[in-house]
């Protein structure tokens, strides 16, 4: 499925395309819940199992994003617990009005839940203490394997991403492209936060500064063959990379390509 392209999405407010209605991802036991408000301290209030329209290819890729933080949770979770995923906040699916979600393409996702002491909620933790920005960074690169348009408060052309995650399908799960703010705002993170690279902007520009924090990241991970932007197989290994290294909260550099190649190997077994 190809969804149009952005200016002929964002031209019009109507709703277009088949959708389905559902309240899990990827298994009945992975709710959906509407996040109403906020508390006090500025967390997402989500009180009830909630049923949202979509798109199915939607569906179903965010339910391979919902698989992939179950595992990491399970193999990967912070602090060596293994945490099974719990259940998902979200603000919305689609909505008539310009841009992706009124395909049904497009989803603002506001918490990801391995239970109360282990979630990442998309208002606060940003912005908070390193290692739930690393989690935040965990989740955002597991939306990029499945969604090729990711905004979130470091990718926030208009301003409203700093309470939400959103994905879309305008752009397939392709392979990195240091022209996309989504790919080029991951990397810049991931230097930033797992590689230590602290004067390095967020901004989307892949400039002097990133292409040399790039590099650092890229020795760090033993990733000198393995150039994200050759081929979809490289960028995933980088997004798993980027996913293992932020819900462990680990310094980059702690796993590398070949871990993630003998993960894939024994799992294919
Ligand atoms: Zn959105």
């Amino acid at each position: 499925m190809t969804f149009p392209s952005s200016s002929i999405a964002f031209a019009r407010s109507t709703c277009e395309y088949p959708d389905i209605t559902r309240n899990w991802f990827y298994d009945s036991g992975w709710k959906m819940r509407y996040r109403t408000g906020y508390d006090r301290n500025g967390f997402g209030v989500h009180p009830n199992v909630t049923s949202f329209t979509m798109h199915e290819e939607a569906h179903s890729q965010a339910g391979k994003v919902i698989r992939d933080l179950h595992s990491l949770g399970k193999y990967h979770g912070y602090a060596g617990i293994s945490r099974p995923y719990q259940w998902t906040g979200l603000a919305g699916a689609k909505v008539c009005k310009p841009g992706y979600h009124r395909y049904g393409a497009a989803i603002d996702f506001t918490r990801f839940d391995w239970g109360s002491d282990c979630f990442v909620d998309t208002a606060v933790h940003g912005r908070a203490r390193r290692y739930l920005r690393r989690r935040y960074l965990a989740v955002i690169a597991t939306c990029r394997k499945h969604f090729g348009i990711v905004l979130h408060r470091h990718n926030d052309p208009d301003g409203s991403h700093w309470n939400h995650i959103h994905v879309d399908r305008g752009r397939k799960a392709v392979a990195m492209s240091w022209g996309y703010t989504t790919d080029t705002t991951i990397i810049q993170w991931a230097a930033r936060d797992l590689a230590g690279v602290t004067d390095l902007a967020i901004d989307g520009d892949f400039g002097p500064k990133t292409t040399a924090a790039f590099k650092t990241l890229r020795s760090r991970f033993g990733a000198e063959d393995f150039d994200p932007t050759a081929s979809n197989t490289n960028t995933m290994l980088w997004l798993n990379l980027i996913g293992w290294h932020g819900m462990a909260d680990q310094d980059a550099g702690t796993y590398q390509v070949k871990d993630i190649e003998r993960h894939e190997a024994a799992a294919s077994d």
